[in-house]
């Protein structure tokens, strides 16, 4: 049988992600928010489902590169293993810094940075965006002679190592501060205190930040999240506000070399105005604290738990599928975790969603029961849907925000 074990990666996850919160409910902190949980696995959600979509493809660059440009061909060894780590961390530190320092890869890595929180679910807020930038970084793994195979290996164990240190569970950890980044380290990073912005960008091990001059140890409690915070919970906002905002910074500025500031320069030379201007033209919604009923939390949490095993089987058995299945299959994940943070934002819009995703189920149905009595049964189904649609649509919004809910 033919199955993805990287499918597993999903449970093994979500139970240290239940540990992680036992933990800190037991100790009486309070590290996990329902809308900031619900948004970090929406993200990392969609990653893992484009992730396993892309794999291919970027294993054809490494191995593209490698046969066509290698300067050298290393062969695995102990010594070549641990070089192979030590360059791609150091290629890591230097793509993390640029995405910090350079407009273009912070339009990609900053949706990493938007939770006010910071436990093990903010580790998967990474999209594919940055993994093809860091793909320009790792170019350079290949073209030194290391190949696909090793290269795909080592970033597998260089991927997972992050998840770890994601955490407020865990205090100082002696020895290891000098050479690993830990978890305390790593909280520096998260932080928009001001002596912590732009420090500790490694991802295994911490001397590069400490060879370049960007360390800074923990010191004094972290407070986490952008410096200009985003308050939404809009799945699409936070993956495109700031490609947006530099969209416009790149319009209004005026010369060549400002347009150019505007792609290479630093973050906080793009005019906040912008994010404001573009927040009403999107009617963005602020995050209230606390703003979601009962009701529709668990509505959400039936989603996420419904996607969740559907991303799962779809890993599992990715093979198995036919390209229009996992087109279909695809877009009706992508489609819940734009609807999940938009049900926490409470738009109206939301039930067209639900349509859209309402007729790609009935797709998928009849592509995997391809009878004529079925094709028969969702036609009238739908038949009946589109015929009520303005009841439907009415109940749906009573039920899902209550009754006299006004209207966005
Ligand atoms: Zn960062
Ligand atoms: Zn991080």
């Amino acid at each position: 049988m033919n199955i993805n074990y990287i499918a597993f990666a999903i449970p093994v996850f979500l139970i240290l992600i239940g540990i992680e919160f036992l933990i800190s409910r037991k100790q009486g902190k309070k590290f996990y928010s329902f809308n900031d949980t619900i948004a970090n696995l929406n993200v990392g959600i969609a990653e893992r489902l484009l992730d396993a979509l892309t794999l291919g493809v970027f294993y054809f660059v490494y191995d593209y590169l490698y046969q066509h440009f290698a300067v050298f061909h290393i062969q695995p060894s102990i010594l070549s293993w641990v070089g192979l780590l030590l360059i791609t961390d150091f290629l890591w530190y230097w793509y993390h810094r640029l995405g910090h320092e350079v407009n273009l890869l912070w339009s990609v890595h900053v949706v990493h940075h938007q939770s006010e929180e910071f436990n093990f679910t903010v580790s998967a807020r990474i999209t594919l965006f940055q993994a093809v930038a860091r793909t320009f970084f790792w170019s350079a793994l290949p073209i030194i002679g290391f190949n696909a195979e090793m290269i795909t290996t080592i970033l597998l164990i260089h991927g997972l190592y992050p998840f770890f240190i994601h955490t407020r569970t865990v205090g100082k950890l002696g020895i290891l501060e000098y050479i690993m980044v830990t978890p305390s380290h790593h909280r520096v990073h998260h932080a928009n205190n001001e002596k912590y912005l732009d420090k500790n960008y490694g991802d295994m091990f911490i001397f590069w930040d400490k060879l370049f001059g960007t360390f800074a140890e923990e010191t004094e409690e972290p407070v986490y999240g952008l410096t200009k915070p985003l308050h939404s919970n809009s799945f699409l906002w936070q993956h495109f506000h700031f490609m947006l905002e530099m969209i416009y910074a790149f319009r209004s500025a005026e010369s060549f070399s400002d347009k150019l500031k505007v792609l290479f320069g630093k973050p906080e030379i793009i005019n906040p105005d912008f994010r404001r201007e573009l927040e009403e033209k999107f009617v963005i919604i602020k995050r209230k604290k606390s703003s979601s009923s009962r009701r529709f939390r668990n509505y959400v949490i039936i989603q996420m738990i419904s996607v969740l095993i559907l991303l799962f089987t779809f890993i599992l058995f990715e093979h198995y599928f036919e390209l229009i299945t996992q087109v279909l299959i695809s877009l009706v994940i992508l489609i819940t975790l734009v609807n999940c943070g938009a049900i926490l934002e409470q738009r109206r819009w939301i039930f067209y969603l639900e349509y859209i995703r309402w007729f790609l189920v009935m797709l998928i149905g009849f592509v995997f029961f391809p009878y004529y009595i079925n094709l028969i049964f969702i036609s009238s189904l739908l038949g009946i849907t589109v015929l009520y649609f303005q009841t439907l649509n009415r109940q749906y919004l009573r039920y899902i925000y209550g009754l006299r809910q006004r209207s966005f």
